[in-house]
């Protein structure tokens, strides 16, 4: 049986706890902020060390679902749920029937999805017990939408940068070519660019290498390697002072999650006069998508054409930023705040 304990932590709206010894996991639930609706985000699984490393995950993942739901001006807030146990010693349906009737207890304050190590069939389980799960719907798999998001604030960053419309010719180099990286290499390839990949699974560039023409370089030479656009779409904190000083690009955008390893970075980049393409507006598009099945019949060609609006926000945080100075990292965490009402979080 579930157990739930309210935390207080100043800053966010409501986190719970819950123990289930019994099947075998404490998960947390946090509500960041929910001034533009429901907090919607992913429940991470993972072996953590100690309560308070899932702890502070799950504090550090639900603010950052407030910005991105907001720059991306959904009528959503912030939220995240983790689970702290050991898949491979617990009923896995029973943890995730469990997850659900967790979810229930927030009443729909929080609604939940996939994410790292929780899949849409766990999602299915959940729904057993709520109706407050996202994706089990029609929208599917985010990351086509993720990629064109992407691909939309890369056009949006050529525009600002280079001062031109289309693509063709420009020479990308994408770190880490899965599901998301993947396809916007194919994305950019029909416009005619140069890719340059890296990736540290060999069955993933050697799918990719099936479908386009692509060059290879070792994973620490994407760092340094001579490109228009650099696109992380692997890992997080890969943008910091070891990797900055040797970027050989004019802008940086892509998928990954936390690509700076600290806010100083973005100014570090902005001094190097390297455009930076706020990750959280760049990658909004799997969380639009899936928005667009939440209290809605789902409709593809909307969620496409929301997603698209990625372009206009990234053309907006550029404008202001070479209107106040200041790194474009800053400007949308600025404009995030002004759309999701940080002044009233208490
Ligand atoms: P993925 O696991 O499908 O792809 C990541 C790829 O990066 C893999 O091919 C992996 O082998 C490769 N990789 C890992 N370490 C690497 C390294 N050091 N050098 C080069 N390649 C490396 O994941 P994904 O779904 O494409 O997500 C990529 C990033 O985008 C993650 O940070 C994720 O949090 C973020 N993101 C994804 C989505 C989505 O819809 N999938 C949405 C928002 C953000």
């Amino acid at each position: 049986m579930n157990t739930y304990t309210e935390l207080d932590m100043p800053g966010y709206q409501e986190v719970v706890r819950c123990d289930n010894p019994e099947v075998g996991f404490t998960a947390w639930i946090a509500v960041h902020n929910s001034h533009r609706g429901p907090a919607l985000g992913g429940c991470r699984v993972w072996c953590y060390d100690s309560d308070e490393a899932a702890l502070t995950d799950v504090l550090r993942l639900s603010r950052g679902m407030t910005y991105k739901n907001a720059l991306a001006r959904l009528p959503l807030g912030g939220g995240k749920s983790v689970v702290r146990t050991d898949l491979l010693r617990v009923d896995r349906v029973a943890l995730f029937e469990e997850l659900g009737n967790f979810v229930e207890h927030l009443g729909g304050r929080y609604i939940t999805a996939e994410d790292v190590n929780s899949t849409l069939s766990d999602m299915v389980a959940v729904k057993r017990r709520t109706s407050h799960v996202a994706t089990v719907g029609a929208s599917g798999n985010p990351s086509p939408f993720t990629a064109y998001g992407v691909y939309c604030a890369i056009r949006a960053s050529v525009r600002h940068k280079l001062q031109r419309e289309g693509l063709d010719g420009l020479t990308v180099a994408i770190q880490g070519v899965g599901e998301t990286g993947g396809r916007l290499a194919e994305l950019l390839k029909k416009d005619h660019c140069r890719i340059i990949a890296s990736d540290i699974n060999p069955a993933h560039i050697e799918a990719l290498g099936k479908k386009i023409d692509l060059e290879l370089v070792r994973p620490e030479e994407i760092y340094t390697v001579a490109c228009d656009i650099f696109a992380p779409c692997a890992l997080g904190g890969i943008l910091n002072s070891r990797t900055i000083p040797g970027l050989l690009c004019q802008i940086v955008a892509g998928s990954a999650n936390n690509q700076l390893q600290t806010e100083e970075d973005g100014d570090l980049l902005s001094r190097r006069g390297i455009l930076y393409a706020p990750d959280y507006a760049a990658n909004a598009g799997g969380v639009i998508n899936i928005s667009c099945e939440i209290d809605q019949p789902y409709d593809e060609k909307l969620a496409m054409r929301r997603t698209a609006a990625i372009e206009q926000t990234l053309l907006e945080i550029y404008r202001l930023a070479d209107e106040q100075k200041r790194p474009t990292n800053l400007v949308a965490n600025t404009m995030a705040e002004e759309l999701f009402g940080a002044s009233l979080v208490c």
